[in-house]
């Protein structure tokens, strides 16, 4: 999951992320001088080096760029159930932005590129959030 550091030590250029998550939303930095959507959020454009950044609320809704599967944790993680899926989140409505999260409710060996995700926001105990796959309409009726 994409989740806000729990020792104070999350950068500052992050915190919008966080709080429009507190909030149930998902928003990127957008550059107000050339259009364009950047990640990690940074104060000034890495296209036109504009300061003129504003974060942009997006529909949420994604598309999966790439993935690996965790099998083993790595030394200083959190305790978490093994595997777990790490995946690279493209937006239609955020282009230009990857966003790395975990993909959960599925097995890793339905994945495949493309594939429509939809958020999974957590609120507690701090904003976070992952990605699951959308149900297709030929999946739902052969469930
Ligand atoms: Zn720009």
């Amino acid at each position: 999951m994409t989740e806000a550091p729990v020792n104070g030590t999350m950068a500052q250029e992050f915190r919008p992320f966080f709080e429009a998550l507190a909030g149930g939303c998902i928003s990127f930095p957008r550059c107000d001088t050339c259009g364009r959507f950047h990640w990690y959020p940074r104060y000034w454009c890495p296209y036109c080096g504009s300061v003129a950044i504003q974060w942009r609320k997006i529909d949420g809704r994604g598309t999966l760029y790439s993935w690996t599967t965790v099998h083993h944790a790595f030394s200083g993680d959190p305790p978490r159930p093994l595997p777990y899926i790490v995946g690279l989140v493209e937006f239609a409505d955020a282009p230009g932005v990857r966003l790395i999260t975990n993909i959960v409710g599925t097995d890793p060996a339905r994945l495949f590129e493309n594939m429509p995700l939809a958020p999974v926001i957590s609120l507690t105990p701090q904003p976070t959030v992952a990605f699951e796959p959308v149900e297709t309409a030929s999946e739902v009726a052969h469930s």
